[in-house]
């Protein structure tokens, strides 16, 4: 039995190096649009997936699993290689989505948004957002967003979400989001209640933005392009100007308060804006434990740090976890991962991160954060909209652009209280509907999580804030969810925790 065990992790090991591969090249391509090979090596992994007499092994360790942790660790990789034995359809259909999803990543990489014929970047339009007074600028700025729509719509966006399709039907799924969840470890009842959760809040909502509109935009509605801009005016610390080439310091005196040196880890950051690199934060989680690699797009506002927090969040997951369990690590769900980076991300607005800026002034910002809590509190809900956009995108018929933007405006208007705007919504510039399909839940359900997590801290250790025993938390999370997280699907890993099922109650 024990040789059973070493046969799977052997294959995780293999199978680990092609992904390695595979996500240096990713690296390269997401940071300067060079592209050395990223289908080349999908091929080898397809290759490796393939395999019928290793598929066969697998099988036959699955099937006479001893104990739960092989039976796992069998499922685990039963879920990477099940489908390239179904039929040769499907093979056929993972490649070409290989080759279109990796074509337009590419197209919204080098995409540059214009505002009056003008070349900006994402973080130029983030500033107009947060900080213009000018709210048809701010308007152009937003809209400017939906410039990469048509671009991605002619490189075969809509050919993509066909192939995603057809890959569900040949698999035998109900659709493509059953399908993607159950891989997950996840069904769709865990978003039972969601829509009617976020109407019973629409109230507050609408409450909370008419009040704020009056007070920073002389109107009763607030448009997308005025959220972060009524934000700023709550707390215009958000803005405040800050050197960024030190940003490591910062971030290595922060994480020390939970005991853990960031010296000690390998992580690459590439931060500032470049031709064709990606607009958008990311890690490349390249070799667990060993290689961690940050990519975002940063200048020189405070706010930035929530990127930069969350991402070194993910690296320092990376570096928490045991490389030698490597098939156990591939089974950590996204919640998990984006959960522990929202977490740190979050500190961004907290004492423990922000006194080292605001030493002398603590109170009024503090005062200034608390400002934030009616706003967010209101808004809580908010990202279920684009969630189940995200996936809605394959269980609704869709042949035009205008399918995605009437999907699209229907469940901003009906669930996030939005009124119509421009010519076409902002959806395409999301990497994720590229990149990541039925992904979004991850932010979300992480952020439950953390509440979740938070709570059992607290009543574990006696303390009315995490701050107050930051070291104390640090094990907690490693023994309470790290350790154990590759082990456990989801679902059995919250209930481990809160002794409950998830449940959107921690949030709300
Ligand atoms: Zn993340």
């Amino acid at each position: 039995m024990a040789d059973n065990n070493k046969t799977l992790i052997q294959i995780g090991k293999e199978l680990k190096e092609l992904y390695v591969t595979k996500s240096r090249l990713g690296w390269a391509y997401y940071t300067t649009g060079y592209d050395f090979g990223i289908q080349e090596a999908n091929d080898k992994i397809t290759d490796y997936l393939k395999d019928k007499k290793r598929f066969e092994t697998l099988c036959s360790i699955r099937d006479n699993a001893a104990g739960p942790e092989e039976k796992r660790r069998a499922d685990i990789l039963f879920k990477s290689f099940e489908s390239f034995h179904l039929s040769d359809e499907i093979v056929k259909i993972a490649k070409e989505t290989q080759i279109l999803t990796n074509k337009l990543s590419g197209i919204l990489n080098s995409h540059r948004s214009h505002i009056d014929g003008k070349e900006v970047t994402s973080l130029d339009i983030q500033q107009i957002l947060s900080e213009s007074p000018d709210r048809e600028l701010r308007k152009k700025a937003f809209l400017a967003r939906a410039q990469v729509n048509k671009p991605m719509i002619e490189g075969g966006f809509i050919d993509l979400l066909n192939l995603r399709k057809d890959y569900a039907k040949a698999y035998g799924a109900e659709n493509y989001v059953s399908l993607s969840l159950e891989k997950q470890d996840l069904n769709k009842e865990v978003f039972t209640g969601w829509e009617k959760a976020v109407n019973k809040k629409l109230p507050e909502l609408k409450r909370v933005r008419a009040k704020y509109a009056k007070q920073y935009l002389q109107d009763d509605t607030v448009y997308p392009w005025d959220k972060d801009y009524i934000r700023s005016r709550l707390a215009p610390v958000l803005n405040t100007q800050i050197n960024m080439t030190n940003f490591y310091d910062y971030i290595r005196t922060f994480f020390a308060h939970f005991g853990y040196n960031l010296d000690d880890y390998n992580i690459t950051y590439d931060l500032f804006s470049r031709k064709n690199k990606s607009e958008w934060g990311y890690n490349f989680p390249i070799e667990t434990a060993k290689d961690s690699r940050i990519l975002a797009n940063i200048k020189d506002r405070f706010h930035e740090f929530r990127v930069l927090l969350h991402e070194t969040g993910h690296a320092l997951h990376s570096y928490l976890n045991d490389p030698e369990k490597v098939v156990l690590n591939m089974g950590i769900s996204g919640i998990i991962s984006e959960g522990i980076a929202n977490l740190f991300g979050g500190f961004m607005s907290k004492p423990l991160f922000y006194q080292q800026f605001f030493g002398d002034d603590l109170k009024a910002v503090e005062k200034q954060f608390g400002a934030l809590k009616e706003w967010q509190k209101a808004h809580i809900l908010q990202p279920v909209p684009g969630i189940l956009f995200d996936q809605r995108l394959y269980t609704t018929p869709i042949k035009t652009a205008e399918d995605i933007h009437t999907l699209k405006r229907t469940l901003d208007q009906d669930l996030g209280a939005t009124a119509p705007y421009g010519d076409e919504p902002v959806w395409a510039y999301r990497i994720h509907h590229t990149t990541h399909p039925v992904y979004l839940h991850n932010y979300f359900m992480g952020d439950v999580t953390c509440a979740m997590l938070e709570k059992v801290f607290k009543k574990k250790a006696g303390v009315n804030k995490i701050e107050e025993k930051p070291e104390a938390f640090a094990r907690f999370l490693y023994d309470e969810v790290i350790a154990p997280s590759g082990l456990y699907a989801y679902p059995e890993l919250f209930k481990r925790i809160s002794g409950e099922d998830f449940s959107l109650k921690y949030v709300l």
